[in-house]
């Protein structure tokens, strides 16, 4: 079989993937808060757990991926410190917790979506593990890592010798500088598993356990759900990597301590971060969050986003700019219009030449090297290019390829997906209508937001015809 490397962030270390059973793997991503749409910078770290499963998928491994919906118990602060954001939420939209939950994990399926990002095979809420989450909690109360104060049931981080030893973390340092913010923790990295609800108030969601009324920790969720799923050890873990000095490094606690057993995952993938540049910064400062659907108000499509954070490593951080993104842009149409013309020429074939059977095991050493998805996309472009094979050799190397790019190039059509995207024919069908109801300031708002957007629109006996104005992308 293709031999894996990846970068381990538990050992700092590239090393060779070797799976717990052979020929599958168990991936656990943490998944979304959904207390707010998704920013676009949070969906890379999606895109990356998707490129990772269809990379296995595409050498032949049986794939679980398990990731959850964070729908109660995510504190404003990381360490337990404020509200919940979910309360924080459901206070400014009017909705119950229960209501914004929904909402906005419909949202993020949607954004998914259009991102080609596959569904994981298991998609677990916090809300519906609570009975799981008070057993791993019991369990870690019976093995004493546990002690209770005012507000919850707290992992005594002192008594895991281990403790942060994947983040590195300077634990005396920390407990030195330490103002303790929760009253009455004994240390400063000790963490909550269960919080009590506060006494005035009512919570939308809240549960009966041992030890009171309350809520789940943030991280216990990922510990029970994991273990449940995919077993006490598994595979890989992945996130961004903002969650490697607390989120993951109590979750390797609480399962280690909980299990006995060690390790908890064996390989750790992070994902790096995307900012934003000063100008794209701005636009968030009026309080609009840059999302997916804001990218398709603006002409882009998702899939053009796809291919922008494809082209850079995934353990580099993307500094997002629209200038990039146009560029990305381009580059995708240019390649969706090579491939049209390719798969127009091409027949089906028995077997390929060395020099396609070279572009593909190029293909495959890039994205195994630590989904180098950047060189694995480079190999596409020299696979269009190469005037040494033919067309029907060149469709069948793209369609390899694309079962691990995911931007279905087999299925996409040249109007809808290449010339006019598909939010702008929807826009022009609507001026259409407003235009038959003689609603003409509707139909005006509409040309100018469609011009607005690039396009150039001639009306004819049979509706408006819509066309990319010369010289944009
Ligand atoms: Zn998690």
């Amino acid at each position: 079989m293709q031999k894996i490397y990846f970068y381990n962030t538990r050992t700092r270390k590239k090393e060779e993937f070797r799976p717990i059973e052979q020929g599958k793997v168990g991936i656990y991503s943490c998944g979304p808060t959904v207390y707010a749409y998704a920013h676009i910078g949070n969906m890379r770290a999606y895109v990356f757990a998707d490129s990772l499963r269809r990379m296995f998928e595409l050498i032949g491994y049986d794939v679980k991926h398990v990731m959850n919906i964070t729908d109660v118990g995510h504190l404003v602060s990381d360490a337990d410190d404020g509200e919940d954001k979910m309360e924080v939420g459901k206070k400014l939209e009017g909705l119950d917790a229960w209501g914004l939950a929904e909402k906005y994990t419909k949202a993020f399926f949607k954004h998914a979506e259009k991102l080609h990002i596959k569904k994981p095979h298991v998609v677990c809420k916090a809300t519906d593990h609570i009975k799981e989450q008070i057993e791993m909690v019991k369990k870690l109360e019976d093995a004493d890592y546990t002690y209770i104060i005012d507000d919850g049931v707290y992992f005594d981080t002192s008594k895991f010798a281990e403790y942060g030893k994947m983040a590195k973390l300077d634990i005396e340092g920390l407990q030195l500088g330490a103002r303790i913010d929760s009253a009455g923790k004994k240390n400063k990295t000790d963490f909550a598993l269960w919080k009590f609800s506060p006494k005035d108030t009512k919570r939308d969601m809240e549960w009966d356990s041992p030890w009171g009324r309350g809520f789940p920790g943030w991280h216990i969720e990922c510990s029970a759900m994991s273990s449940k799923y995919l077993g006490e050890q598994f595979d890989i873990h992945t996130g961004g990597i903002d969650h490697i000095p607390v989120h993951h490094t109590n979750e390797i606690a609480q399962s280690e301590c909980a299990s006995g057993k060690e390790p908890f995952v064996n390989y750790w993938l992070h994902c790096e971060f995307l900012s934003l540049d000063k100008d794209t910064k701005m636009s968030k400062s009026k309080g609009d969050v840059l999302t997916i659907d804001s990218l398709e108000e603006k002409g882009y499509s998702p899939l053009a986003y796809r291919y922008l954070l494809l082209t850079s490593h995934y353990r580099n951080p993307i500094k997002f700019s629209f200038d990039s993104l146009k560029m990305a842009k381009k580059t995708l149409r240019k390649l969706q219009k090579h491939i049209l013309s390719i798969k127009k020429n091409a027949k089906d074939i028995v077997a390929l030449s060395d020099i396609a059977i070279k572009h593909k095991e190029n293909f495959l050493n890039a994205i195994c090297d630590d989904l180098n998805t950047a060189k694995a996309l480079a190999e596409l472009h020299a696979v269009i290019a190469d005037k040494d094979i033919t067309d029907s050799e060149k469709y069948e190397l793209i369609k390899y390829f694309d079962l691990a790019l995911g931007f279905d190039f087999v299925n996409m059509q040249e109007n809808k997906d290449i010339d006019i995207p598909a939010e702008i024919l929807d826009l022009v069908a609507m001026r259409d209508e407003a235009r038959q109801n003689k609603n003409w300031e509707e139909s005006d708002r509409l040309r100018d937001k469609i011009i607005g957007l690039g396009y150039e629109l001639k009306d004819t006996a049979n509706g408006a015809e819509v066309r990319l104005k010369d010289g944009n992308i």
